[in-house]
């Protein structure tokens, strides 16, 4: 067993987790980014990114968070390949996290940056059209439905704003759910039946997303929750918006969650409840949930554990002094 020492200790490699590494290594804190099981985050699982600044051209999402990771390396972050087990929050500083791999990391201060993934529905096809006709974000792929007809499946406030969302490319949007009334709020139900570009399908569940290789979605097939007949719908763009999934099994116990998982931060901050442990990006904003965005709040934790650093070491400084 190895025991990895640094001044900022990162968990997850998406672009949160990256960008608080650039900030952090360029200030000296030789930040250690553990990566966990996706290296580069969510990113890598999409294709055509076109909303990332600084890019006139489409690039790759994978691509994209190489060059990230590129650069959070060449500025002095060391990457890890392993994924955190268990972590200590309440003896630290350090903060002490243990990985997989049996190596413990102990961070003066801890970014957690383990994002959140989409729940998906688990059904025949969902998998193979996801990128060709299937996804789980509007705001990043609703641009590429352009004019075309889209579906929105799900009943929450996601799925009642990612259907509103896309009625600024498609005029041909279907809402999609399993019951017979939504649960997102009343206002935002109210922009929904206002719509004229949207269509409301009750009692619903999708049971396949059909299409062809090389073409992409073209259909699914559709049951009904109360007479179980089945049903052909075409469309060419599935957007699954049933909910997402923050990854903080990890913390519970340890830091405040709200009702849906998501760490508590101060308003404004990625700071904690404990000071020196910070988290961006997905893990603690179920509200933006773009790379950019993650890329901020990173670079926010970032310049937050530089500052509380310098307190740390002054304190630090005082008690050797005191001891002397
Ligand atoms: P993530 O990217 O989710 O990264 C989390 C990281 O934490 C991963 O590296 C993971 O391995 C690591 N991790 C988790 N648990 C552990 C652990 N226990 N130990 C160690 N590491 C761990 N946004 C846009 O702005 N534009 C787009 O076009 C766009 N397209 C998207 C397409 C798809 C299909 C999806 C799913 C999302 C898309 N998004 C897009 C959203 C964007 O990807 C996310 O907002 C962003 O990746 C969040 O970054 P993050 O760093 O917070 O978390
Ligand atoms: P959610 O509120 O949990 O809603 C998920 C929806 O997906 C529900 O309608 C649910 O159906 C449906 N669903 C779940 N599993 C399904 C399955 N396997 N098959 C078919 N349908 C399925 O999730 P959310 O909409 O992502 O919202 C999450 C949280 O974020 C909520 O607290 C929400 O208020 C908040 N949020 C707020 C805003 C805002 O304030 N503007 C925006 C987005 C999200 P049932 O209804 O039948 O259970």
């Amino acid at each position: 067993m190895t025991i990895h020492k640094t001044r900022m200790l990162i968990i997850g490699s998406g672009p949160a987790g990256l960008s608080a590494a650039i900030y952090a290594a360029r200030a000296g804190m030789e930040p250690i980014v553990v990566q966990g099981l996706q290296p580069g985050g969510q990113l890598t699982i999409t294709t055509d990114v076109e909303n990332y600044p600084g890019f006139r051209d489409v690039i790759q999402g994978p691509w994209l968070m190489q060059e990230m990771q590129a650069q959070a390396e060449h500025v002095g972050t060391r990457m890890m390949w392993d994924t955190i087990t268990s972590v200590d929050l309440k003896s630290g500083p350090p903060f002490v996290a243990k990985g997989d791999s049996g190596d413990e990391y102990h961070g003066d201060t801890l970014c957690i940056a383990t994002g959140a993934q989409a729940k998906w529905l688990g059904v025949e096809g969902e998998q193979a059209f996801s990128g060709k006709g299937v996804s789980a974000c509007a705001t990043c792929d609703g641009f590429f439905y352009r004019g075309k007809k889209v579906v929105v499946i799900g009943g929450g406030n996601t799925a009642v704003e990612e259907a509103l969302y896309l009625t600024n490319h498609s005029d041909d949007v279907t809402l999609i759910h399993r019951r017979d009334s939504l649960r997102a709020e009343k206002i935002l139900q109210d922009r929904l039946h206002k719509s004229d570009k949207i269509s409301v399908l009750w009692n619903k569940t999708v049971e396949e997303f059909c299409g062809e290789d090389g073409k992409g979605l073209t259909h699914l097939r559709l049951k009904d929750t109360e007479t179980g007949e089945e049903s052909r719908f075409d469309t060419e763009g599935a957007f699954v918006a049933i909910g997402h999934a923050p990854a903080t099994e990890l913390f519970a116990g340890q830091l405040p969650l709200d009702p849906s998982g998501y760490i508590e931060v101060a308003p404004g901050t990625p700071k904690t409840e404990i000071p020196g442990v910070f988290a961006c990006g997905d893990v603690m904003d179920h509200t933006y949930r773009q790379a950019v965005t993650a890329a901020g709040t990173g670079c926010m934790a970032a310049l937050d554990a530089e500052r509380f650093l310098g307190t740390l070491e002054v304190a630090r400084d005082e008690m050797a002094g005191a001891d002397a």
